[in-house]
């Protein structure tokens, strides 16, 4: 039933919709309120046409009966047929019902429902037609009014008005019809108003509207062109790191073979320089190793998958079984849970911060490290936390940044990519990362990664 009473509508609405309108504009709204009208118009007559065919019956006027099947029978007509202009369906259908009107008023006077049809055509009128038409429904009131005044004056029509003297008759009718005319007046004002408002926020919703959409074009556009800037990055990352490590295996191997080879000629001053420049090399080609770990830390494999956390810490804990064992340190985890995500980078961060974690202690500190998960309303937080050196306030953002390091390399060994590659994988995952730290007390690296459904 619903799905046949949709498709009726649909129908109506494809057969009547002119398409001169732009869905935002009030003319366009207008139309389709004139659709919907008549699909509902036309069930409903049927409703109306029994108490009529009783009433025309118990008065004798027969011929109502036959106006009401003719003007539903038209209304039929405008509704289905197709190919008809719009503004001549309206036309069609407000003239109907003025004719309808006028009868009843004529017929049954003020007893019938004449003037309430009137009124409620006036008010379609105002609603259906183009703003320039907007008098033209209390223009016609009036002239009917007029009329059947002059007709009752004229003796040439014998309207139910109550009064039995023709005079008083004219006065009755005059009296209560100009209220009609008052109020299809006051309509054709205030209901103006109500579309004014109407087109306004149209007018709005369009200009937002277009202005998104250009704005959304410019977005699609500067994201196209920071993919291929970052894409060329990426690559040119790549190439340098890549073809930069021919080069420098050849400085290297070269000194190696000049200390070989030329040692004993050699005195202690050109042994250290040797000894500096091997040495240099050694940790470009770390860095260029790193370099190149930072430009593919976005290529993992994209399979989300579900991981269990326990587990990865014991493989992490037993890959770096070495370093735990050599510096006595104790590893503790916290609210571990399995989750949907990424194994391959979650792994690497956490390799990361765990291994900063036991490496950036004072010498004879038992490292104590600890790994807590934490479940938020949409996201996984993670922190790694120790007892190590901490971390200046100060520094703690810039640390992040590709080759940060805030110790010389005597101090303590390192490239300073560790963290840049950490918050480009966690990025990437769509989380953020921080630290909390306190020089002297030890640090908490926590980052966080969003809900997978
Ligand atoms: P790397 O460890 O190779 O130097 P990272 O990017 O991992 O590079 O770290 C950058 C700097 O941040 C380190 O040089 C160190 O000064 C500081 N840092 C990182 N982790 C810690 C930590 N757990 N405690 C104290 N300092 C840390």
């Amino acid at each position: 039933m619903g799905l046949n009473w949709k498709k009726y509508q649909e129908h109506i609405l494809q057969t009547c919709m002119d398409s001169y309108h732009a869905p935002l504009s009030v003319d366009y709204w207008r139309d389709r309120f004139f659709a919907y009208t008549l699909s509902y118009i036309l069930p409903l007559s049927f409703v109306t046409l029994i108490p009529g065919i009783i009433v025309s019956l118990q008065t004798d006027l027969i011929e109502l009966i036959y106006l009401d099947l003719i003007i539903i029978a038209a209304l039929a007509a405008i509704a289905h047929t197709p190919r008809i202009p719009m503004l001549w369906r309206k036309i069609i259908f407000s003239y109907l019902l003025y004719v309808l009107g006028i009868v009843l008023t004529g017929l049954l006077g003020l007893s019938g429902p004449g003037l309430m049809f009137l009124l409620a055509i006036s008010v379609f009128m105002i609603i259906i037609f183009p703003q320039r038409w907007v008098y033209l429904s209390t223009f016609l009131n009036a002239l009917i009014c007029l009329c059947i005044a002059l007709f009752l004056h004229l003796e040439w029509m014998d309207v139910e008005t109550g009064p039995d003297t023709d005079q008083l008759a004219v006065q009755a009718w005059l009296a209560i019809s100009v209220n009609l005319v008052v109020l299809s007046a006051i309509f054709a004002l205030l209901i103006p108003r109500l579309f004014a408002g109407l087109q306004m926020s149209l007018t709005s919703q369009g200009q937002l509207t277009e202005a998104l959409k250009k704005e959304k074009e410019k977005l699609q556009v500067s994201l196209k062109e920071v993919n291929r800037k970052n894409e060329e990055l990426e690559q040119f990352a790549y190439v340098a790191s890549h073809d930069l490590q021919e080069p420098l295996r050849m400085v290297s191997s070269f000194m190696k073979l000049l200390h070989d080879k030329y040692h004993m000629q050699l005195d202690e001053k050109a042994k250290k320089y040797i000894h500096f420049a091997i040495d240099g090399a050694g940790r470009m080609k770390q860095m260029i190793t790193d370099l190149l770990a930072y430009s593919r830390a976005g290529k993992w494999e994209k399979k989300i998958e579900t991981i269990d956390i326990e587990s990865l810490l014991e493989e992490i804990t037993q890959e770096l079984s070495l370093k735990i064992a050599e510096t006595q340190a104790v590893l503790e985890n916290k609210g571990l849970h399995p989750l949907l995500g990424y194994k391959t980078p979650l792994k690497q961060v956490l390799v990361n911060l765990i291994s900063n974690a036991l490496h950036y202690q004072l010498s004879g500190n038992k490292a104590h490290v600890i790994v807590y998960q934490q479940e938020r309303e949409d996201d996984w937080e993670f922190c790694v936390e120790d007892n190590g050196i901490g971390i200046d306030p100060s520094k703690q953002e810039e640390i992040f940044d590709v080759f940060k390091r805030l110790h010389h390399k005597e101090e303590y060994s390192g490239t300073g990519m560790g963290l840049a590659i950490s918050k480009k994988m966690v990025e990437l995952m769509g989380g953020r990362i921080w630290v909390t730290s306190e020089l002297g007390k030890g640090s908490a690296f926590r980052f966080t990664l969003p809900k997978v459904e």
